[in-house]
């Protein structure tokens, strides 16, 4: 089994001191967990969020970045810069960046290479609206927004720092999950077309998360399934006990795996 990713996206959520509960109370119930916990607070908690998981099993993440390292591009931030403030990860390609702030899978690609440059890894969100489930392109947009976003990034890269967030557009924020058998058709997909744009290695090596109103009540089943290596969470991130319950149900699985 792949060792699981849990990552919680706390959206426009959580001012400073907000979040440094959150933290702080996540901190204490996933003590001892073997999988890989994250965090991704708004840019300015960041650093607050950090200084309070220095030396905890806990990872941070930005929820999105720019791709240029620096200049005239205000209101921006550089992968540089998520480095300096200790991020190790960023999403790149939430729905909801492509939904409100005109992300295309060029702009998705041109941020996944800065922020390799730069040292960091990314969770890079994929995945269909409802429209297009109900008239049959649910595959052909997963495609159009794996390779899109992964255009000329080395297998290498991909092996080492990304992971792939299939996140059906229909199912985030609005309470309906998809079953565990929709999830793993499409990450079975997925994990078929890293096959075909890479090989065999690099697609048994990468981690695919689901994303979309994950809860502690559906997380077992979710991650039992053989594609599905973890999980983006939003709504249910953002209390310390439903956050650390999906955490620890995901590593009870992975210890009783491994
Ligand atoms: C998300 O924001 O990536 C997400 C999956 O949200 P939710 O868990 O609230 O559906």
């Amino acid at each position: 089994m792949r060792k699981p990713i849990i990552a919680g996206n706390w959206k426009l959520n959580k001012a400073i001191s907000e979040a440094v509960e959150l933290v702080n109370g996540i901190k204490e119930r996933v003590a001892g967990v073997d999988i890989d916990v994250i965090v991704g607070p708004v840019f300015t908690a960041l650093s607050e969020v950090k200084k309070n998981i220095e030396g905890s099993n806990i990872q941070l993440s930005a929820q999105d970045v720019y791709w240029e390292e620096g200049g005239a591009f205000t209101g921006e931030v550089a992968p540089g810069m998520l480095k300096d403030v200790g991020c190790d990860y960023t999403i790149i390609g939430h729905s909801e960046r492509r939904q409100y702030f005109n992300e295309t899978n060029e702009t998705v690609n041109k941020k996944i290479r800065a922020s390799l440059k730069a040292g960091l890894k990314i969770m890079m969100c994929i995945g269909e609206k409802l429209e297009e489930r109900e008239a049959g392109n649910t595959f052909d947009v997963v495609k159009d927004h794996l390779s899109g976003g992964l255009q000329d990034i080395a297998a290498e890269n991909v092996k080492e720092s990304i992971v792939i967030a299939y996140e059906p557009v229909w199912a985030i924020g609005t309470g309906k999950t998809a079953t565990p058998d929709q999830a793993q058709e499409v990450h079975r997909f997925i994990r078929g077309l890293l096959t075909e744009i890479y090989d065999e290695d690099t697609s048994e090596t990468v981690r695919i998360q689901y994303g979309g109103s994950v809860k502690p009540e559906n997380i077992k089943d979710l991650i039992s399934m053989p594609d599905i290596d973890g999980g983006l969470i939003g709504g249910a991130s953002l209390k310390a006990d439903s956050f650390s319950q999906i955490v620890n149900t995901a590593d009870k699985i992975y210890k009783e795996n491994n």
